[in-house]
């Protein structure tokens, strides 16, 4: 008798209750060796690509080699047909590419957004000087960071110096295994008791402390001034041609120099700088590229993904989510579809549009699971996550996705057999996030929800993701252009 009972308590329970399980069981055998393909090709993203500049320079590589080609705002230009391939690069920074579908675009399209952007550490305006036997750059920390996290990490100098004759100098320094590299030097414990042991937690370093030697050998000439430094600036003149002056038009980063790589004896995280939103970015570019090649996605409306810039900041200038860039493509890509493109028409291509805000979340921190509420906080390994919301307490700063929009989303994820689960981030009051959707959802007046994979350390020196959801964000993403 109670055999039986138990039987169909369980039986309920199964038709009744919701239960996110680990996604990596679900998956069959070629899954698997996919997931781990996949995995593989990350870490090659990840290890390319040290600013959101190369990672838009990366997209437009791959884009190219899936048959992509570049368009041009306002070209007048013959009308794309369905199934052609096309991008829009905004300042080298901000990239939007499409697969053209064969119904307008005020008729519905996807998009799903991402932000190559990361925290790190951005060069001050001046930042070269000399002191005690070193020469040292001053930093600006860029985006939330633990600051002390950065200090005693290898970091390498990337980006880029406009000089004035407007010649643009890439410079790249650490990334290559015999390269030097840079650091920021903490207090050593033996003397650190009085001067950080009575500070804060995050003001352990601050961020006038963020300086990062960059040498320690004087110039010959006896006679120079700051020898240290000059010693600097003429290896720099050397090596780009570039004087102190330059730095005055540099958009120069500090970013940890570690090489990433696969985390457990099972090899089934990843670690690395940069993930966010590395993972969202590599996966929504990877989504795109591998739709069916050539002929449009097997459904009427066009799809498309972008990355944005600036989105650990807020979104701003022009080639942040809060820019008009995107207005200016939908736009372009309304006319060059067959429609006229009328203020009106703009607006109805954006209501009609589905999105998708690529974006990572926070994953249960088995060491702190105090700020999380264990029944709606995302779990490493049991796949992408739908956030309906973000935000901070009393749900300020969020796009809230609608009811009906997160219920065509669980359906388009489900009927493709994608593991995935929901969460939010954190417990009521204890912090918060944003992302790009709300600035969509505001300005465009389009359906979107964040969507994108947990992270453990996330905004460290050392991010962890789990390869099974980073699979299943694959997965989910293609599914979402496809549907
Ligand atoms: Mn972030
Ligand atoms: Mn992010």
């Amino acid at each position: 008798m109670s055999e039986r009972r138990d039987e169909k308590e369980s039986d309920l329970e199964k038709k009744l209750s919701y239960k996110a399980d680990f996604a990596w069981p679900k998956y069959t055998e070629e899954q698997k060796r996919a997931a781990r393909v996949l995995a593989q090709d990350y870490l090659i993203f990840l290890k390319e690509t040290r600013t959101e500049r190369e990672r838009v320079a990366f997209a437009e590589r791959l884009a190219q080699g899936k048959g992509f080609r570049q368009v041009e705002l306002g070209e007048s230009a013959a009308p794309l047909k369905a199934g052609e391939k096309v991008y829009y690069v905004n300042r080298g920074k901000n990239i939007a590419l499409f697969v053209v579908g064969d119904a307008p675009m005020t008729s519905g399209h996807r998009f799903i957004g991402a932000h190559g952007d990361f925290p790190r550490l951005d060069l001050k305006i001046d930042p070269l000087y000399e002191k005690d036997g070193f020469a040292l750059f001053k930093t600006h920390y860029y985006g939330g960071i633990k600051k002390y996290q950065y200090a005693t990490v290898p970091l390498v100098l990337a980006g880029v110096v406009a000089k004035k004759d407007g010649d643009l100098v890439k410079i790249d320094v650490g990334s290559e295994p015999d390269d030097p590299v840079f650091v920021i030097p903490d207090l050593l414990v033996h003397l650190a008791h009085k001067v950080q042991g009575e500070r804060k937690a995050f003001d352990t370093i601050k961020a006038e402390e963020m300086n990062a030697v960059v040498g320690a050998l004087q110039i010959g000439d006896e006679k120079a001034k700051n020898r240290f430094k000059l010693n600097v600036l003429s290896i720099l003149n050397e090596k780009y041609g570039i004087t102190e002056d330059d730095f005055h038009s540099a958009e120069l980063s500090l970013v940890p120099a570690i090489t990433p790589r696969y985390i457990g004896l099972d090899k089934s995280m990843v670690g690395a700088a940069g993930q966010d939103d590395g993972a969202s970015t590599f996966l929504a570019l990877r989504a795109i590229l591998d739709l069916a090649p050539g002929a449009a996605t097997g459904t009427t409306g066009t799809t498309g993904t972008g990355i944005f810039d600036k989105e650990e900041t807020g979104s701003n200038g022009p080639t942040g989510a809060q820019s008009s860039w995107m207005q200016s493509v939908v736009a372009d890509m309304v006319s060059r579809t067959g429609v006229e493109a009328s203020l009106t028409n703009v607006h109805l291509a954006f209501r009609a549009m589905k999105m998708i805000s690529a974006d990572v979340t926070a994953a249960l921190d088995p060491s702190f699971g105090s700020v999380h509420d264990p029944q709606t906080a995302a779990m490493a390994g049991k796949g992408v996550v739908v956030e309906k919301y973000s935000g901070s307490g009393g749900k300020r700063g969020t796009n809230d996705a609608t009811a009906e929009y997160v219920g065509f989303i669980r359906r388009v994820f489900s009927e493709a057999n994608v593991p995935f689960q929901f969460g939010t981030l954190g417990q009521v009051d204890a912090g918060g996030g944003g992302t790009i959707a709300m600035f969509f959802a505001q300005n465009f007046n389009c359906d979107v929800v964040d969507c994108g994979v947990p992270v453990l350390n996330m905004h460290s020196p050392y991010e962890v993701t789990h390869i099974a959801d980073l699979y299943s964000g694959y997965l989910a993403y293609k599914a979402f252009l496809s549907a």
